[in-house]
């Protein structure tokens, strides 16, 4: 498949050709390449791949093909693509209308949030592709409002998700309801063990195709870490914004309650600040979201809801207000800065108890955090060994160190990253055109290209016993499962959401 260059090679119909003319693609993407000619040939697949690939139309474009022969009946979908968020459901639907335009296809969007009467009359008239959330779909199914008898093909977007939510027995469920001759295809960013007993399973002697790297912060984000004390938090997120002049921000909170205290802060500070989380309805999540993208709301205040799926272009920074305990979390979370060419900076205000998870993110990361002290509340990174596979050859001061004339202390230093930023960003088009695309005023740089204000300086790394609370005191802190999230991991209880679209996470490799 390694000669294929158009979409033209790829074996598509002319009116899915036509589509992705008007689409402006021009040529396919590494993983539609490799995966559109085996989904072709009626082969499982499984594709290994994150958002912002093209992995979404690698499967949506060959599927609106196949079923472009063929009625659907009553209450009887054709095919199903089941996605984890409803974000990301959204995204496929979008997709389905983008790049099915020229056919005569049908689709239902099944997620929560919304009301279940206008999906239920849209069943009975027959749909060709079902996109659902786990929970909606069975919700659905379990008050027989369709039949799964004559589903002809199976998508399990995002498997690595799915588990990390809980939804696995959600899926096996579904599956287990499907026709054995199907086509089943399977597309996540890694290969868990659960997420490979899975395939070996449900898919039938499958083709692998894979175009996925590791996690990787985009190297776009000019990437701060400073540290503080938890009753400062709100002082020290205040009193960066003041001074890195935020155009508009992501600022992620591990905790819903969090939202709603932090949010009244920003307010009451004289910015435009709304909430973004699992438990508020549908209808607000996607007016809230058209909002910032139009620039009535400048801080997203939000859950981990937030962190894939959503594309709104030129946003200048991400604020980890918690450090995320999933380090994929934090590369999705900054990946929403950074954008499409765009530079971005993102600021994680860490506690010492947070080592645990900063030494995860720079692990899957490859780099070591630059830390910065804000203000009179910072406190300096306790001391610890450099993260596995940080780049430690490649260790030196930094613009802002070599200013302040201060050696390291040899045996105290952990290895710096070299900036990317400080070369990158600089060739790069600048946030500012991000900015003056939202037709803003106040356009932000990478931190070591501008001069820094007398409050934020470089950290030293001083010696510290500060080790780790306890996990499960953290965990506490989250909802805990009951009868109606099914047991499905707390942490992500409030996930599932709105319209969406674009690249998920970092640039995809095409772009770059
Ligand atoms: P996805 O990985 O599916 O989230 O797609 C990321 C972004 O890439 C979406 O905004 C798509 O519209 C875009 N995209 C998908 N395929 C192509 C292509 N062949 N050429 C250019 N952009 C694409």
């Amino acid at each position: 498949m390694s000669d294929i260059e158009t979409f033209e090679d790829l074996g598509l119909t002319e009116e899915t050709l036509r589509a992705l003319k008007d689409a402006g693609y021009t040529k396919p993407t590494p993983i539609q390449a490799q995966a559109i000619p085996h989904i072709l040939m009626a082969r499982d697949l499984v594709g290994l791949a994150q958002t912002g690939t093209g992995k979404t139309a690698s499967f949506t474009l060959p599927m609106i093909d196949i079923l472009s022969t063929g009625r659907a009946k009553a209450r009887m979908p054709r095919s199903l693509v089941l996605a984890p968020t409803r974000e990301l459901a959204a995204q496929v639907a979008e997709n389905f209308d983008k790049y099915g335009k020229y056919h005569n296809l049908t689709k239902v969007l099944l997620v929560g949030g919304v009301s279940m009467g206008e999906q239920i009359k849209q069943l009975d008239k027959g749909v060709d592709v079902l996109i659902a959330t786990p929970g909606r779909l069975l919700d659905l199914f379990d008050r027989g409002m369709m039949m799964l008898a004559d589903m002809k093909v199976l998508v399990i977007d995002e498997a690595d998700r799915m588990l990390d939510m809980g939804f696995i027995p959600d899926i096996e469920k579904i599956v287990s309801k499907l026709p054995p001759m199907r086509q089943t295809l399977l597309f996540s960013a890694t290969m868990p063990n659960e997420v490979k007993r899975l395939t070996e399973k449900f898919l039938s002697n499958p083709r692998t195709v894979s175009v996925s790297a590791p996690a990787t912060a985009s190297k776009m984000i000019t990437q701060n870490l400073t540290y503080v004390q938890p009753r400062d938090k709100k002082k020290v997120l205040t009193q960066i914004i003041k001074q890195e002049k935020v155009a508009n921000a992501f600022i992620f909170c591990n905790r819903k309650r969090d939202i709603a205290d932090l949010c009244a802060h920003l307010n009451r500070e004289g910015y435009t600040a709304a909430a973004m989380h699992g438990d508020l309805v549908q209808k607000t999540r996607t007016e809230t979201l058209a909002k910032f993208k139009n620039d009535e709301i400048t801080m997203l205040v939000c859950s981990d809801v937030a962190a894939r799926g959503l594309d709104v272009q030129g946003v200048s920074h991400v604020f980890n207000y918690d450090i995320p305990m999933h380090a994929d979390d934090y590369v999705h979370r900054i990946g929403r800065t950074g954008r499409a060419g765009l530079t971005g900076v993102s600021w994680s205000l860490a506690t010492k108890d947070d080592d645990k998870y900063i030494k995860e993110i720079e692990k899957i990361t490859k780099s070591t955090l630059p830390v910065v002290e804000v203000g009179a509340s910072a406190k300096s990174r306790p001391a610890q060994k450099p993260a596995e596979n940080a780049p430690q050859e490649k260790s030196q001061p930094n613009n802002q160190q070599k200013n302040q004339g201060k050696p390291q202390d040899k045996k105290q230093a952990r290895p710096r990253p070299v900036r990317n930023a400080d070369k990158d960003v600089k060739s790069a088009p600048v946030a500012s055109k991000a900015v003056e695309q939202k037709g803003k005023a106040a356009a932000h740089t990478p931190v070591d290209n501008h001069e820094q204000p007398l409050e934020i300086k470089r950290a030293d790394h001083k010696a510290s016993g500060g080790r780790l609370a306890k996990e499960s005191k953290l965990i506490e802190n989250y909802e805990k499962p009951n009868a109606n999230n099914k047991g499905r991991n707390p942490r992500y209880k409030d996930d599932e959401p709105s319209d969406v679209v674009g690249f998920g996470d970092d640039l995809p490799s095409f772009m770059r």
